[in-house]
């Protein structure tokens, strides 16, 4: 799933690529990608927009339109954009041909001339695609369809991303704010960390990445830390996802950027899906153990569950 360094690394990308460009014309290929308002209104106001700007705000990307709209995309496990250029055509045959294939696949991208390129896999699962009126096309893929894009008023940004907490690198998430939050909350520093209302963004990786590197176990429960430990976590959750942007995000399977290309991340975890690998750090072996049904990974030799 993505978290927030892949959907700040893909926001960046947009912002240097669609930033004054008009969306003409938008296909909706899976209805229910569209999770607000009706599809009908929905298709109606995105197309003649102009895309004014491009941000973040925890794991959701937000795409300013001109008339005071936005769009807000979450992509949950497997939702993807990819900038197609100018020069293909959409077919959507398969919509009267074989509608279940349809159902699971969407349409197929091809090049006017007919020649496949490194794009054409990429192009698999669009539920939705935004026509540009310079001829490119951004598509959300999402072979889950999990993901959703919903179209708001300006106005109604509180209430469109309810329920969020602060912004891991902005001025409200202090080391004395997250004292204070996992202080009064009973469950394990993992299960904390996942939940949106006391950090946006996180997510299994970096949540996973972060206890590593305050050498915290997943396990202890968030109010058991001390305001020490909790420094270290502090700093932790703030150097992986800068790291995590740096690298372009982290890809296991379905993560991609905006040109198809997979992050680089995956190469600087430390934990996160690494059990059976020794620790770069003390060499014991990584362990997987599940928490509340997510997965979690930590060195039991550097993050103990009793800490003396
Ligand atoms: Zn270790």
């Amino acid at each position: 799933m993505p978290e927030l360094p892949e959907v700040e690394y893909t926001a960046r990308q947009l912002r240097t690529s669609i930033v004054g460009a008009t969306i003409s014309q938008v296909h909706v290929f899976w209805e229910r990608t569209v999770g607000h308002p009706n599809l009908a209104t929905f298709l109606l106001e995105v197309s003649e927009r102009r895309i004014e700007g491009v941000r973040r705000r925890g794991k959701f990307l937000l795409l300013d339109l001109s008339g005071g709209l936005f769009l807000s995309i979450h992509r949950r496990m497997t939702g993807n954009f990819l900038l197609l250029p100018p020069g293909w055509r959409i077919d959507t045959s398969l919509r009267t041909d074989d509608i279940a294939t349809w159902n699971t696949r969407g349409p197929i991208f091809l090049l006017e001339n007919g020649i496949e390129n490194s794009y054409s896999r990429s192009t698999a699962y669009c539920r939705i695609c935004f026509d540009l009126s310079d001829g490119r096309r951004l598509l959300f893929t999402d072979p889950r369809k999990f993901g959703r894009i919903e179209l708001w008023s300006a106005e109604r940004e509180a209430e469109a991303l309810r329920g969020l907490g602060p912004e891991p690198f902005g001025s409200d998430f202090t080391v004395e704010y997250l004292v204070g939050e996992l202080a009064r909350r009973r469950v394990g520093i993992k299960q904390a960390l996942l939940d949106q209302t006391l950090v946006a963004g996180v997510g299994n990786i970096y949540a996973d990445e972060a206890l590593f590197s305050a050498s915290i176990h997943p396990q202890r429960r968030s109010d058991s830390l001390t305001p020490a430990e909790v420094r270290l976590l502090h700093d932790g959750i703030i150097s992986v996802l800068t790291l995590g942007i740096e690298h372009g995000g982290t890809s296991f399977n379905d993560y991609r950027d905006l040109w198809g290309e997979a992050g680089d991340n995956y190469n600087h975890v430390h934990v996160y899906k690494q059990a059976g690998k020794p620790c770069l750090r003390c060499g014991t072996l990584i362990e997987r153990i599940v928490i509340a049904q997510r997965s979690a990974h930590f060195c039991p030799g550097c993050q103990k569950l009793t800490v003396l």
